[in-house]
């Protein structure tokens, strides 16, 4: 009670006692002074007992209501209730927003104790380490990632203390086929924080890297040998060595140096389609194109193959010439490679049923076993090496058609059987039609 409130109940008492004292004695003036101080009691217990009653309810129950310094009391408590709840929702708020940013981050993120027990993970890291957060956490993350290289590199973080050691290469079983790369980091109280990157992609590309330079090498050392041959062979036997047979020498050296040269073509073209920027946006005329691949064509065959072209596509197609021009000759002159003398080759150009336009080169040629079809435009991948390089090929072909359809939007789609023949259509989507 505070002094207005004493002074008041005084003057209540005073009001009620003093009075009955004068006018009925001393004992009725106690029994008043006795009521009042008894019903002044009753008053704050029953505010005592309902500040306890709502302290026991959960909180966010309202306060309950008084009058006077309880009421004071009651409000101030009210009011500090408030201030409490919106700090813990600010402070829900933002543990939230960490965790959705943890969730959302593009690495893997995995907190251990300091037993290595998981503690916390990220849908990214459960992707990547083939883990499960309802199942795995609490459990210890060596007992889950069993790679000895993974137990050895989190000795060293335990050992490292404050300091992140060497991250991590590894190729987890549980994912096979990923290359992860991990790193750790130490924080509070001994946990540790696992950030795990997926370098799946990467290392991919390095192989194919890798592949390629060592492809190149060998596809340019084995003409360039043969040209260094003969040419020492005809530098060496000059005087004594008819000039027929040096011509000869000279012949099979510019062979091989031509082979050298239409191969640097195929890179340099390759090269040019994966760095140029999205192709020119011409449009092309679709007769012109077809008539120049057939004269390409007919000259390739030298009269050895039926050449027959069939035109009742639409008119243009939007997209650059050159490459255009390019995809196509490549898939006739292989068609002519592979089809033995005396077969048949239609180049044909039509409207494809669900919207766009196809180019089709179909061949009654050698065919190709189906093993084959889903690796032919990779680099360098042929079917039979040796036929490959004897009909002029680099190996290359099939790959610039791919990136050439790619860039406008268009599929290749193969068909073949071996003996019978094959089929490969370029699909272009109806938005580059016009
Ligand atoms: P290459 O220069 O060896 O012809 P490509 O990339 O053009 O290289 O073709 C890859 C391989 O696909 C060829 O080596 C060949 O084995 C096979 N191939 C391509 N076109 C045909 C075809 N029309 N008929 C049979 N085999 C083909």
């Amino acid at each position: 009670m505070n002094f207005g409130g004493l002074i008041k109940a005084l003057a209540w008492l005073a009001a009620v006692a003093l009075p009955a004292w004068l006018l009925l004695g001393p004992a009725p003036a106690l029994f008043a002074v006795a009521t009042v101080s008894l019903w002044l009691l009753a008053y704050h217990e029953r505010q005592i007992d309902k500040l306890a009653r709502w302290a026991e309810q959960p909180l966010g129950t309202p306060v309950p209501e008084a009058d006077g310094a309880w009421g004071r009391a009651f409000m101030a408590l009210h009011r500090r209730s408030r201030q409490a709840a919106t700090q813990r929702a600010e402070l829900h708020e933002m543990v939230e927003r960490f965790r959705l940013a943890a969730e959302a981050l593009p690495e893997g993120v995995v907190i251990l104790d300091q037993g290595r027990t998981i503690e916390w993970i990220n849908p990214r890291a459960e992707l990547l380490l083939g883990l499960d957060s309802k199942r795995d956490i609490g459990m210890a993350v060596t007992h889950l990632v069993r790679e000895p290289e993974f137990v050895a590199f989190l000795e060293q973080q335990n050992k490292n203390d404050n300091e992140p050691s060497e991250p991590l290469l590894v190729r987890p079983l549980r994912s096979p086929g990923r290359v992860l790369h991990i790193r750790g980091a130490p924080f509070s109280a001994g946990r540790t924080l696992l950030l795990v990157e997926d370098l799946t992609q990467l290392d991919r590309l390095e192989t194919v890297r890798r592949d390629f330079v060592a492809n190149v090498s060998h596809e340019m050392r084995t003409p360039l040998t043969v040209v260094l041959g003969f040419l020492e062979t005809a530098k060496d036997s000059v005087t004594d060595t008819p000039p027929e047979e040096i011509v000869q020498y000279l012949d099979m050296a510019l062979d091989h140096a031509r082979r050298m040269q239409r191969l640097i073509e195929d890179l340099l073209t390759l090269s040019t389609l994966e760095t140029d920027a999205p192709p020119q946006e011409e449009s092309v005329d679709v007769v012109t194109l077809l008539a120049a691949v057939r004269e390409e064509t007919l000259a390739l065959s030298g009269g050895r193959h039926e050449i027959g072209l069939e035109n009742a596509g639409p008119r243009t197609l939007t997209g650059s010439s050159r490459e255009l021009h390019s995809a196509f000759s490549n898939l006739a002159s292989n068609a002519i490679r592979y089809t033995p003398s005396g077969g048949r080759i239609v180049l044909r150009w039509h409207a494809h049923p669900g919207g766009g336009a196809i180019f089709e080169v179909a061949d009654n040629g050698i065919g190709i076993d189906s093993r084959h079809i889903s690796r032919l435009t990779e680099r360098f991948y042929r079917v039979d090496r040796g036929r490959s390089r004897d009909s002029g090929g680099t190996g290359l072909g099939l790959a610039i058609v791919k990136h050439v359809l790619e860039r406008h939007q268009a599929t290749l789609a193969i068909e073949s059987k071996p003996g019978a023949g094959s089929t490969f259509a370029a699909i272009f989507p109806a938005r580059r039609l016009n």
